[in-house]
């Protein structure tokens, strides 16, 4: 579903380059919940963001559902991300919009007719349990809450592959426990792919069925989530 082969990326600067990933080479497959792990500096936001190419790799290849991203025009590569929603910390939703109207921004994008915009958007609700919000603002929802509609609002256009960016993290440990708990829904109902980054085991140990861990822009462990983290 996803490969990167032999990606790096190095960020140039007047302070000094730093190699955020060097010759990273990562297998995702189809269902898989996939957890990338490592401290601050690691380098996990440059790999989830050279995915779907946010962050164009210095090197290396990036295949997603069988095609290299990094050989296609801007035209397709806008098309390929279509196949991919995000998710992050600080949710991103668009504070001037109620939930209704943040759920149906993507729709309105591609064009999508009123009525159909309007039973998406149902449905999307519906999955992420927050029908009786649909007209409140973020600004009005709590931090979990805000989450769940940036889920369904990131899985508007049907997406293969969710990308997640720290989720979690700014969330309690119970609200973060749930929105992992739908992540996991999503995946297991929907047969959504799911990549994320994290610096939290738990979070990893909680969901994922593979991970990577990242240390300095190297993988130094990857596999089984079964194997990587339980004594032998
Ligand atoms: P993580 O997500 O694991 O915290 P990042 O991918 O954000 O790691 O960063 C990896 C390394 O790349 C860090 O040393 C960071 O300072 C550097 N870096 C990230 N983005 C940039 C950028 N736009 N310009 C220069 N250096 C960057
Ligand atoms: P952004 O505009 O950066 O995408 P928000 O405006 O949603 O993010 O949130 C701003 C900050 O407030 C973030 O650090 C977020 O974690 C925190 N936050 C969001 N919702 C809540 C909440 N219900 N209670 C406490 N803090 C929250």
């Amino acid at each position: 579903m996803i490969e990167l082969k032999n990606v790096s990326k190095l960020y140039e600067s007047n302070e000094g380059n730093v190699l955020a990933l060097n010759n990273i080479d990562l297998t995702v497959e189809k269902g898989d919940i996939y957890g990338i792990m490592g401290l601050s500096g690691a380098g996990k936001s440059t790999l989830i963001r050279c995915i779907n190419l946010l962050e164009c790799p210095t090197s290396g290849e990036v295949w997603v559902d069988n095609v290299e991203l990094t050989k296609l025009s801007s035209n397709l590569l806008r098309q390929s991300r279509r196949n991919m929603g995000m998710i992050f910390q600080h949710y991103h939703l668009l504070t001037s919009r109620n939930v209704e109207k943040n759920i149906a921004y993507p729709l309105e994008l591609n064009g999508l007719p009123k009525n159909q915009i309007k039973e998406r958007v149902d449905q999307l609700l519906d999955l992420v349990g927050l029908k009786e919000k649909r007209s409140n603002y973020p600004s009005q929802l709590s931090g979990g809450q805000r989450q769940r509609i940036a889920i369904a609002r990131a899985l508007a256009t049907n997406p293969k592959i969710l990308l997640s960016d720290e989720a979690t993290s700014a969330l309690d440990p119970i609200t973060s426990r749930s929105i992992l708990n739908l992540l996991k829904e999503i995946n297991n109902k929907l047969g959504i792919t799911i990549v994320l980054i994290t610096h939290q085991m738990e979070v990893i140990e909680q969901i994922c069925n593979k991970t990577a861990v990242l240390k300095d822009g190297n993988i130094v462990e990857q596999g089984l989530v079964s194997r990587v983290f339980k004594a032998p």
